[in-house]
């Protein structure tokens, strides 16, 4: 075997002094890329509860419920696919999508996002 064959394995030594690669999450995160589709945001003052976003949610993820004395969108982010559809319909533009992308918790209903939820940008 040629000697440079044999040395192969030992170009990796020179990665020891690198930082790693691999970031320590969530501590660490990258940001979402530009565009990215997290959850939505609600605007509850132009919601007009017309429930077009409900309509057109190919997998049935919106609910309309009672709040501030009319109808307005609760959305399982557990059915949702991020598709944009909702935010593409909304006719006063109430419904946006965010790069909010860090969903999660430790039952299945933390993903029901009501009306209220829904419309904290945080
Ligand atoms: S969020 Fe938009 S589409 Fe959905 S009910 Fe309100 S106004 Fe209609
Ligand atoms: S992004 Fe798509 S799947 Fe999710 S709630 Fe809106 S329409 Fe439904």
């Amino acid at each position: 075997m040629p000697l440079k064959d044999l040395l192969k394995p030992f170009k990796t030594l020179k990665n020891i002094s690198k930082k790693p690669m691999t970031l320590v999450f969530p501590k660490e995160s990258l940001p979402p890329t530009e565009n990215y589709r997290g959850r939505q945001l609600l605007d509850v003052n132009k919601c007009i509860g017309c429930g077009m976003c409900s309509r057109v949610c190919p997998n049935d993820a919106i609910n309309m419920v009672d709040f501030m004395n009319k109808k307005c969108p609760q959305i399982h982010l557990g059915k949702c696919c991020f598709c944009a559809l909702c935010a593409e319909n909304c006719p006063t533009n109430a419904l946006t999508m965010t790069n909010q992308i860090f969903i999660a918790g430790y039952d299945r209903f933390f993903a029901v996002y009501d009306p209220e939820k829904l419309s904290k940008n945080e």
